[in-house]
């Protein structure tokens, strides 16, 4: 049967325990990928935004069934186009892989794709049995993981390699990073759940390495036989240590979330109260959740800007913050603009000085932190 949206989760979406254990709650949300015209009267429609933990596979994952995906609207970055090639580049030279493999791409309008870097490497695209199978930010984004894990093994050659690349739970853990929690992407896995999960399907991780994309994503390669290499088994323990692989250790992001929150409340009250005009950059979901779950609306971020045209005079669902173009921004000169893309405000930070926008930058994850004009 379908999940259905808003429904409240009642076994873990990957290995089916029914041993849930709530980790952070961040309130009735609005869906992050619907930006209504910023004058639109209805009011935006609200779910629950919270994550649990399976107690059996440890799989972190949204507590209810996310609301219908819209048509995306971002634009992809920069930095996302040239990790395309960087990544594989990395996979070609880490992984045994035969000289021209067959490759097969499960992507998501979220992650961009890889394939044009693979084939530009002699690498030679299939829709059937592959070499390497490629789960690049996809399956994060399913209701139904299982079935989806099931799809990729049944794609894999004899002696294939499944590759996946995901936002690493530990990095959301560390970081703070509770607006990376968002409708429609209801699981964010760690070493050890994707693991568990790989094993259920008959296959085991061999090598593992960080990838500095979303503020820190895992790559992982896994295939039937082999062994975990010490990589892997370093951030298992790593993970352990951190916490990422119990409910108590979740702890640690409800109080960075509290921080942050309270950190970037003050800091606009602040510079309203000394009479400086504020604006922000971005209205990705991270912006939504971001602001929504802070509290924070146009008495004290009057407006944002974004690169992509079809946001253009929309607003922010939830919090009603206006949308604008880049070039408004830098027309109006705020005295401060807050990065709500804060994974990657270096990227941000460069295109709207080269635009002529002399201001302060303020970036608000892993803690508010103020980067001067140039
Ligand atoms: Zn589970």
């Amino acid at each position: 049967m379908d999940p259905i949206p808003g429904e409240a989760l009642t076994s873990c979406r990957m290995c089916g325990s029914t041993a849930l254990t709530q980790v952070l709650d961040l309130g009735a949300q609005a869906a992050c990928d619907n930006f209504p015209p910023a004058d639109d009267p209805q009011p935006d429609a609200r779910w629950p935004l919270a994550l649990t933990m399976c107690g059996a596979c440890r799989l972190v994952q949204l507590d209810h069934v996310s609301p219908p995906e819209e048509v995306a609207r971002a634009v992809e970055s920069e930095t996302l186009r040239r990790h395309a090639h960087e990544v594989t580049e990395r996979i070609l030279d880490r992984l045994d892989l035969p000289e021209r493999p067959r490759v097969r791409e499960f992507s998501s309008h979220h992650g961009g794709s890889w394939i044009g870097a693979w084939t530009a490497r002699g690498a030679q695209e299939v829709t059937r049995e592959a070499d390497v199978v490629i789960d690049n930010q996809s399956i994060i984004h399913s209701e139904t993981p299982d079935a989806d894990l099931a799809e990729r093994v049944a794609a894999l050659a004899d002696g294939g390699m499944l590759v996946i690349e995901f936002h690493h739970a530990l990095r959301q853990l560390t970081g703070g990073q509770f607006d990376t929690v968002r409708h429609g992407h209801p699981l964010y896995f760690s070493l050890h759940s994707w693991s568990a999960a790989c094993e259920r399907h008959g296959l085991t991780v061999v090598d593992a390495w960080a990838e500095d994309v979303f503020g820190g994503c895992l790559l992982v390669a896994a295939r039937r036989g082999g062994a975990p290499n010490d990589a892997v088994r370093q951030i298992l323990d790593d993970e352990i240590d951190a916490g990422a692989t119990t409910p108590q250790g979740y702890e640690r992001l409800r109080e960075l979330t509290a921080s942050v929150r309270a950190e970037l409340v003050r800091h606009l009250e602040d510079a309203k109260g000394a009479g400086h005009t504020v604006a922000a950059y971005g209205a990705g979901s991270k912006s939504c959740t971001l602001l929504g779950a802070t509290g924070i609306g146009p008495d004290l971020l009057p407006y944002t800007a974004d690169l992509s045209p079809a946001k253009h005079g929309r607003r922010i669902p939830g919090v009603g913050v206006p949308i604008v173009g880049p070039q408004d921004l830098v027309d109006r000169s705020p005295d401060e603009v807050v990065i709500l893309t804060w994974d990657i405000a270096d990227e941000v930070i460069a295109q709207l000085r080269r635009s002529g926008l002399e201001t302060t930058f303020v970036v608000p994850l892993p803690h508010v932190r103020v980067v001067g004009s140039s």
